[in-house]
């Protein structure tokens, strides 16, 4: 049986039916993870404690009818915190560091919530700032494609975990495209809802106005039914929104006027050109297109849009993450938080020492872009400028959705490059986010899910972004596309890897 290809939606019908127990497939993920360390997943796993969540999850089901999720694994990315399993955020300064308490989105799914099984936490770049996956201190994580390439970032652990059949799903966080580009380059579904609609509790923080959690998977379906339970409010994060909680999953396998059936007669599509220009390498824009042309077959009708500013996202997030990071980063410095260096001379050479032999250089270089941009002289004209082009970039998508009910795009300019072809040009690097910044800036939700190949047969995603709280409709058009293609079906060769 290869338990390790189906959904989560599959995996908790078996579950509840009896087919397999929760013990048997996190045994089963488990050996599948322990057999391909060269993919560099996974960097924390407590295996006692994953078994243990699992025979409480075959006690509930026992007992009969549970949660949908309950006894079905996730893996988490290193950014959440987690009584169980060490938490790094992929930095040397938080190596051994054990949080006291869960995330709230851990405990959201697991044990005391909807009974998810955590196998362990998955690999990301430091501190969340990177495109490859490459600024890890765990060292580069590697595309179960190809494994010469990148699975992108920052949420590269979690893309692979999904793709190579290591976990049925992830958590992702997603500040600038960390869960819609790593889903792309590996050839699986990921969501960034709108802003604030997960906490943040628990999640160490990188950039704060735009960090926001969501869930990986194989199909919308999935990403729908996580998104569930990870969704709602939380008092424990200030920029949490105070919204009833809602079914992402209730427009699933609906028409877009709301009968049963998969129908997109009604949608209009809008398709910027900013996004279909020069930039865009030939491969990704073929694949792209085709699943314009799917749409348009299932009665989509697309229209042009324009969001002049897409540029300026770059130079506008660059300014502004690194910000909010030098801010959130000054708590690891050896006394708050974070590994203390060995030998120093006074208070002042301790935090020197801690800090520069504990962050790496991309860490370094974002923190003294962003001191020096809040900095007395230089705060108006790139910080405060900044924040200016951010709100019209906002204003521009309410424009565009005067005359559409969502966007189309790319959601990276090409497929996953080689592993290191990147790490000594950062400007090059920040360029690979051209598609992606924007919606973390307005602050709304976006998602990727394949639709095809490019160059070297490596795998496609196609970005969608909604309105504010546009998830369910979202989700309601990947779902369709999903019956109706098999993109997303497509197995990389580690996922073909032993049948078990
Ligand atoms: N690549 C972007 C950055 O490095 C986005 C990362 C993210 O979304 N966490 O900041």
């Amino acid at each position: 049986m290869t338990w390790h290809t189906k959904t989560i939606k599959e995996l908790a019908t078996s579950l509840q039916a009896k087919e397999i127990s929760s013990q048997e497939l996190a045994t089963l993920f488990l050996n599948r993870i322990s057999s391909v360390p060269e993919l560099n997943a996974f960097v924390d796993l407590n295996e006692e404690q994953t078994m243990r969540e699992a025979k409480f999850a075959d006690e509930q089901l026992a007992k009969g009818s549970q949660p949908l999720l309950m006894g079905v694994p996730v893996a988490h990315k290193d950014v959440f915190v987690t009584k169980h399993w060490k938490t790094t955020a992929g930095s040397k300064i938080l190596t051994n560091y054990i949080s006291p308490f869960d995330a709230h989105v851990v405990a959201e799914l697991g044990t005391n919530g909807a009974g998810m099984v955590c196998l362990g936490k998955v690999n990301m770049d430091e501190f969340a700032m990177g495109s490859t996956n490459e600024s890890s201190y765990a060292g580069a994580a590697k595309n179960p494609w190809n494994i010469d390439r990148v699975p992108g970032g920052s949420s590269g652990g979690s893309a692979i975990a999904v793709a190579a059949g290591l976990s049925p799903a992830a958590t992702g966080t997603d500040t600038g495209g960390s869960i819609r580009q790593p889903a792309s380059l590996c050839g699986i579904t990921g969501i960034k809802p709108t802003y604030g609609k997960v906490s943040r509790f628990g999640m160490i923080a990188y950039a704060s106005s735009l960090d926001q959690a969501g869930p990986m998977a194989k199909t919308a379906e999935d990403c729908a039914i996580m998104l569930n339970v990870m969704a709602g409010h939380d008092a424990k994060d200030s920029t949490s929104l105070d919204k009833a909680k809602e079914d992402y999953t209730k427009n699933l396998g609906k028409t877009w006027t709301g009968e049963a059936g998969l129908s997109l007669k009604g949608l209009r599509v809008g398709l910027p050109k900013e996004y279909f220009g020069d930039g865009l390498s030939s491969d990704v824009r073929k694949a792209v297109e085709s699943a314009i042309e799917q749409f348009k077959k299932m009665g989509a009708e697309c229209v042009p849009v324009t969001l002049p500013k897409t540029e300026l996202s770059i130079p506008v997030y660059y300014v502004i993450a690194p910000a909010e990071a030098s801010s959130n980063l000054s708590r690891f410095d050896g006394v708050r938080y974070g590994r203390r260096a060995e030998k120093y001379d006074d208070l002042l050479d301790m935090y020197k020492r801690s800090r520069s032999e504990g962050f790496g250089a991309e860490v370094k270089r974002r923190i003294m872009i962003g001191t020096y941009v809040l900095s007395h002289g230089y705060y108006d004209a790139y910080y405060l400028k900044a924040q200016r082009i951010r709100r019209i970039i906002a204003q521009d998508f309410q424009n565009a959705f005067e005359s559409c009910d969502i966007i189309a795009g790319p959601v990276a300019p090409t497929v996953a490059g080689k592993v290191g072809e990147k790490v000594s040009d950062p400007t090059q690097m920040y360029l690979e986010d051209i598609y992606t910044l924007s919606p973390n800036l307005a602050g709304l939700p976006a998602m990727s899910m394949p639709c095809g190949f490019g160059d070297n047969e490596m795998p496609v995603g196609i970005q969608l972004i909604g309105n504010y709280f546009a998830e369910a409709k979202l989700l309601q058009v990947a779902h369709a596309y999903q019956l109706e293609t098999d993109w997303h079906k497509a197995q990389s060769p580690f996922a073909k890897k032993g049948g078990l």
